[in-house]
């Protein structure tokens, strides 16, 4: 197959990312496989990526995460500015086949502005967006232009101007799924675990209440806000209160800490994220948002660890309650899960991370997706 594909990652982090990095992490796990099925990539990003790709394109020379605390039109000027970027070289060559994007509704308008010219584009959603419909209003590119989803959930609570454009949905995967059956086993420690940034949605305040009230130990790892390690957080003092995770934090995690039954640990990476996940004898999210992809849930299966959740968002999709995970409606109902989900064979969740959520399989469906979007466009055959 010869096709040539445009990836746009945005200007806000390099690929991969030096640490923090959802959407830069999915397009350095997707890129390497479509490359190997025969697929051409140019990456829009910054200089600095050090992603293999066939050609970059880029405007800024490394990520520009810090503007995204300057005031909004500041941020707009720099998306603005990557995408100018993305525009002229489109316009200036006639070798791109399609625009994979995922650049927020700000680069899905963008590309949809080009007009008929333009070549098919398809936007990769990553958030939930029920909250945000404005985002999306005014979607347009016609038939040149689809949407998809990152689980069937995020796309059924989708506003109908993204619906009416998509083309389906691909469940986000992990390079751990690859050799999950290969993996050293990790002796499973008397531990469960939160991974993920700490917030309202994720739900750690309930995780940590009910850990103090039936006795089981509990590992918090993630950032609070913008704080990676507990002595940033603490040191940061009173200002930091002003970012709502932080806020979050101290008032309604912070008071189940004790250091001892429930820990946080702060952001973990690499290997010793790897081995606290694949230690614990649960991964749990007690989830109060609609999870839109669920990556840690993904990264637990592929390490071996049961999960247990709310009902929510896309976990329905990802856990197979009574096999890979336990599941509930009602979060009281978690504590007594977390014991229950010890009796769950850790190698049923490896071999379902290694047929369901690999880089491989994720990349297939993607050039199933290409084909599709360019067919709906009217573009001819490669
Ligand atoms: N993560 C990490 N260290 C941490 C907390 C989270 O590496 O201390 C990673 C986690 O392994 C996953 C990503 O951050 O790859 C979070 O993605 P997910 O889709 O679970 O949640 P999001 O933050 O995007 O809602």
């Amino acid at each position: 197959m010869s096709l040539t594909v445009l990836m746009n990652a945005g200007p806000w982090l390099s690929v991969p990312p030096p640490g923090y990095g959802g959407i830069e992490n999915v397009i350095a796990t997707l890129v390497p496989e479509l490359r190997r099925l025969g697929v051409r990539v140019v990456l829009a990003s910054v200089e600095s990526s050090t992603l293999p790709v066939d050609e970059k394109i880029s405007v800024f020379p490394d990520g520009q995460f810090h503007a995204l605390q300057r005031p909004y039109n500041q941020v707009c000027g720099v998306s603005q500015a990557h995408l100018g970027g993305v525009v002229r070289a489109l316009h200036s060559r006639d070798d791109i086949d399609l625009v994979h994007d995922h650049v927020e509704a700000v680069g899905l308008a963008t590309m949809a502005a080009m007009g008929p010219a333009g070549p098919p584009v398809l936007h990769t959603l990553h958030w939930d967006l029920a909250k945000h419909p404005e985002l999306y209003g005014n979607l347009d590119g016609g038939d040149r232009v689809r949407v998809n989803g990152v689980s069937a959930s995020q796309l059924a609570r989708a506003p109908q101007a993204l619906r009416d454009h998509s083309v389906g949905h691909v469940h986000l995967s992990t390079p751990l799924a690859v050799d999950a059956d290969r993996r050293p086993r990790v002796d499973k420690g008397d531990y469960m675990i939160i991974l993920g940034r700490i917030n309202p949605g994720k739900g750690q305040d309930v995780g940590a209440r009910l850990a103090q009230q039936a006795g089981f130990p509990l590992v918090l790892a993630g950032p609070v806000g913008p704080y990676h390690r507990p002595e940033d957080l603490a040191a940061a003092g009173d200002e930091a209160r002003q970012n709502p995770d932080v806020r979050f934090f101290y008032d309604h995690v912070a008071p189940h800490v004790d250091g001892d039954l429930v820990r946080w640990v702060g952001t973990v990476a690499g290997q010793e994220r790897d081995d606290l996940l694949a230690g614990a004898r649960a991964s749990l999210f007690p989830l109060r948002w609609e999870e839109p992809g669920g990556t840690a849930v993904v990264e637990s299966l592929a390490l071996g660890t049961p999960v247990v959740s709310t009902a929510r968002g896309c976990l329905p999709e990802l856990i197979e309650h009574g096999r890979t995970g336990l599941l509930t409606t009602d979060e009281e109902e978690l504590g007594d899960l977390v014991i229950a989900a010890g009796l769950l064979d850790p190698d049923e969740c490896r071999r379902e991370a290694a047929t369901r959520f690999t880089p491989a399989v994720m990349a297939e469906k993607y050039v199933g997706l290409y084909e599709r979007v360019r067919t709906l466009a009217g573009a001819g055959r490669l």
